[in-house]
């Protein structure tokens, strides 16, 4: 497909408006080469981004069980609160007083956020999962250095980690200490209790896991660790398992971010707008950077924690985001909240024990939200991978699962249903899954093939990694 400065012919634009009638302004320091523009009409336009949006594959043309993600269907009602004008045409720099409204958004949320965490305080500022992983890591290091307590330098993280975790513990300035998972897919209190020392400056873990699993010794895990003087971090990327049923600030947590782009209603994926808040006990609030909202006396204003680690984002945060976040906590309450939880594990393991029957799983169930299923026998008995399932799937009209993660689990397929599908379209993916294993066992080459009928056959993944084009060329 041609770029869009590829197309049409200089003269081309949108021909709706008149010329202009009144004289011109000119302005000191004007460019003096005209702007790089592409010429084409207004219809031309329109199809141009028409035909792109027609080769990628969202929540809105099919499944897309991708674990980890939380890929879900976002109602369209929290789209229209975040288009508002009163919420679109604020700026940034307005005065406190003329924009109460939205300053009372983000109070809300942070309070609400609160609620759904077991934490004291929320900070909206950071703009992603691993912004939020960054930010808070760096409360524990102010809370351990205004303590004084300088040899604290170790972060521990257990092999089945989200790769975020190891990465931001590694910006925030701490080693990492990998510790094993067990067989069953949860912590080993042994090799966590041999970790842990005067060096820990604490734990970083998602609960359930990245395999989908609750750790049942949650409560033992965060106790050892705040024995040896560390504190825990909690990953909350995907809420969905436990959003209103359980609460990290009850299992023992100190810090945790939130995705609001995975569990409060913001679409994601292809890099559009997130945003990571993080929520701590009261220890830790005088560390959270600022800006954060606050009330008095039924006025709001914005004020910097006294200890404050600083900015780690201009502004509030990503303010669409979070208005979606409060419009998705107001239409569901409390009472409803639950109901997502239950109903993503439900569908996650309605689908887990029905593959079971064809597919070989990487944990025993039940599961949480997600499920791991391991190809490696299927590999070896027919030399199809999960890659060529996952390219069989494509040809379905189905996004694949994520793959090869995480990294414990060889030939891994991660699947995460969420509480959006129906059982209607859970059978049917199950059929589909069901049929490509019977062609991995009759035909492997059919899926060494696949896909045939997407815009673009296999892509050199290799190639493109290792030499990227990053920047268009107009030649
Ligand atoms: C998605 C995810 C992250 C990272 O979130 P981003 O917004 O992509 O930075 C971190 N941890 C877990 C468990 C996740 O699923």
């Amino acid at each position: 497909m041609k770029t869009i400065f590829e197309k049409g012919a200089l003269g081309q634009h949108l021909t709706l408006l008149p010329e202009c009638d009144v004289p011109e302004i000119h302005l000191a320091n004007e460019r003096t080469s005209p702007l790089h523009l592409p010429h084409v009409s207004e219809n031309e336009l329109t199809r141009h981004y028409k035909q792109l949006s027609d080769r990628v594959h969202g929540v809105n043309d099919g499944f897309y069980p991708l674990g980890s993600c939380t890929m879900k269907y976002n109602p369209k009602i929290d789209e229209a609160a975040a288009a508002q004008p009163g919420f679109t045409g604020v700026h940034p720099l307005q005065d406190a007083d003329t924009v109460q409204g939205s300053l009372e958004v983000l109070y809300t949320v942070q309070k609400d956020l609160c609620a759904v965490t077991g934490m004291d305080a929320v900070s909206l500022q950071p703009a992603a999962g691993a912004h939020g992983e960054f930010t808070g890591l760096l409360l524990i290091k102010a809370y351990h250095t205004h303590r004084g307590d300088l040899a604290r330098k170790k972060i521990i993280v257990p092999d089945s980690a989200h790769g975020t975790n190891p990465a931001s513990a590694r910006m925030a300035g701490f080693d990492v200490v990998n510790i094993p998972s067990g067989s069953d897919g949860c912590v080993d209190l042994d090799a966590l209790q041999a970790a842990v020392g005067p060096d820990t400056a604490g734990l970083m873990l998602t609960n359930p896991n990245t395999v989908g699993i609750f750790d049942k010794n949650i409560l033992k895990i965060t106790e050892i660790v705040h024995a040896a003087g560390g504190l825990c971090y909690y990953d909350g990327a995907n809420l969905n398992a436990v959003v209103g049923v359980v609460r990290p600030g009850d299992m023992g947590f100190d810090v945790c971010h939130l995705n609001l782009h995975k569990t409060f209603a913001t679409p994601h994926g292809g890099g559009g707008p997130g945003s990571g808040p993080v929520g701590c006990k009261a220890a830790l609030a005088p560390y959270l950077p600022g800006p954060v909202a606050e009330e008095k006396h039924g006025k709001f204003k914005f004020a910097v924690p006294p200890r404050s680690i600083g900015r780690v984002r201009s502004f509030a945060g990503n303010f669409g985001v979070i208005v979606r976040a409060l419009a998705y906590l107001m239409t569901l309450g409390q009472e409803q909240l639950p109901q997502v939880a239950e109903n993503a594990v439900l569908n996650a393991n309605y689908m887990m024990a029905r593959l079971a029957k064809t597919y070989h799983m990487a944990y025993n169930g039940p599961c949480m939200h997600e499920f791991v299923m391991t190809l490696e026998q299927l590999h070896k008995d027919t030399g199809v991978s999960a890659m060529d399932i996952a390219k069989g799937l494509l040809d379905n009209g189905i996004h694949p699962p994520t793959m090869y993660f995480p990294l414990i689990v060889h030939e891994a397929l991660m699947i995460e249903p969420t509480e959006t599908e129906s059982k209607e379209t859970m059978d049917a993916v199950c059929t589909v899954l069901e049929t490509l294993y019977e062609t991995a066992r009759t035909n492997p080459q059919a899926l060494h093939d696949a896909p045939l009928h997407t815009p673009v056959r296999r892509l050199d993944e290799v190639g493109a990694a290792r030499n990227p084009i990053l920047r268009y060329i107009n030649k």
